[in-house]
């Protein structure tokens, strides 16, 4: 069984296998710093080994996912699970936390199998929290395991990295970085996806967050769009040509969106049935103006070519929406 099992992407395969290495040596330290820069799945890779190191009967080196352990942590209410983290996000992790962490370090597992401290980011340690928990990663008990994230290129303090040992988290190949992205992200163009792994240096996660950010600016102009053919602001041709250069099918499942709720709007003539409500000003000056059937039949054509582009029909992508568009320009 590969780590893909665990939905761990690919790329974190030879940092599993270290990982599984050690626990069959019954070497795996106490204190452990997974390292790397953000958006490579070290926190993919500590929960994957904090869920085998719980879990009561491992299958294959995983986790069950089954037994009652798992099913604890799954519900997040497994009592020999911590995780110690800043406050607020992106403060210091203070040493009241690691204080009010003692008694549990103290007591022995109540499940009777590990108990594991996750400590993220640990970059993030303040010098007092840090000096409080040193004691714990010098005699951690038996049983008892600290997980480490340390987001480069921050510093983790030299006290803390001097008592554990380490295993970086390095960005994948850019051809495997971008055929994972791609996968997570059918509709993204290639020129997208070299952008934003360009964007990320390299790690996928980070390029995904850059990809899903950038899609509500994509909807708003999208929007835009439409509104200012309405106006005569712009053309058919030019719009067109924007949305060639766009995730097409993420277009045109927006713009069917709001098509049904234009459907909606004429139907009962009530806004509160629209269910995007930041086009609702739009859909009732067109809805004014036109009528069912001509609305029903632009729907229908979104609707196929929506279709045809999902079964990757050869299609002239850039007159299939002029079409589009000169039939949303006559609406009104
Ligand atoms: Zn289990």
């Amino acid at each position: 069984m590969t780590s893909t099992a665990l939905d761990l992407p690919t790329w974190l395969d030879p940092n599993w296998a270290r990982l599984q290495q050690m626990l069959a040596q019954q070497r795996l330290p106490h204190g452990m710093v997974l390292g790397g820069l953000p958006g490579l799945g070290k926190r993919q890779l500590a929960e994957a080994l904090l869920a085998r190191l719980i879990c009561q009967t491992p299958q294959h080196g995983h986790a069950c996912g089954q037994c009652k352990s798992c099913l604890l942590r799954l519900a997040g209410s497994h009592p020999d699970i911590k995780r110690l983290e800043p406050e607020d996000e992106g403060k210091a992790i203070l040493v009241d936390s690691v204080r009010k962490l003692q008694p549990w370090l103290a007591a022995t597992a109540q499940q009777g199998g590990a108990k594991v401290v996750l400590i993220e980011p640990a970059n993030e340690l303040n010098v007092n929290a840090a000096n409080a928990l040193l004691k714990n990663l010098e005699e951690p008990g038996r049983d008892t395991y600290f997980l480490l994230l340390h987001h480069w290129p921050k510093p983790l303090l030299a006290t803390v990295r001097s008592r554990c040992q380490g295993q970086d988290v390095l960005p994948p190949e850019l051809e495997q970085g971008t055929t994972w992205l791609a996968a997570q992200q059918p509709d993204a163009s290639d020129t997208d996806l070299s952008q934003v792994m360009h964007m990320a240096h390299g790690a996928p996660l980070l390029a995904l967050r850059y990809l899903q950010q950038a899609a509500p600016a994509l909807r708003h102009q999208t929007l835009v769009d439409l509104t200012a053919l309405l106006r005569n602001q712009t053309s058919v041709a030019q719009v067109a040509e924007t949305w060639v250069k766009a995730p097409v099918k993420q277009v045109l499942d927006w713009w069917l969106q709001w098509l049904q709720d234009l459907i909606k709007l004429k139907q009962t003539q009530d806004p509160n049935t629209v269910l995007n409500q930041d086009v609702v000003k739009l859909l009732q000056a067109v809805a004014r103006k036109t009528d069912m059937p001509t609305i029903f039949a632009l729907y229908d054509e979104v609707l196929q070519a929506l279709n045809s582009l999902n079964q990757r029909r050869n299609i002239n992508q850039q007159l299939m929406l002029e079409q589009l568009l000169y039939r949303w320009y006559q609406l009104i």
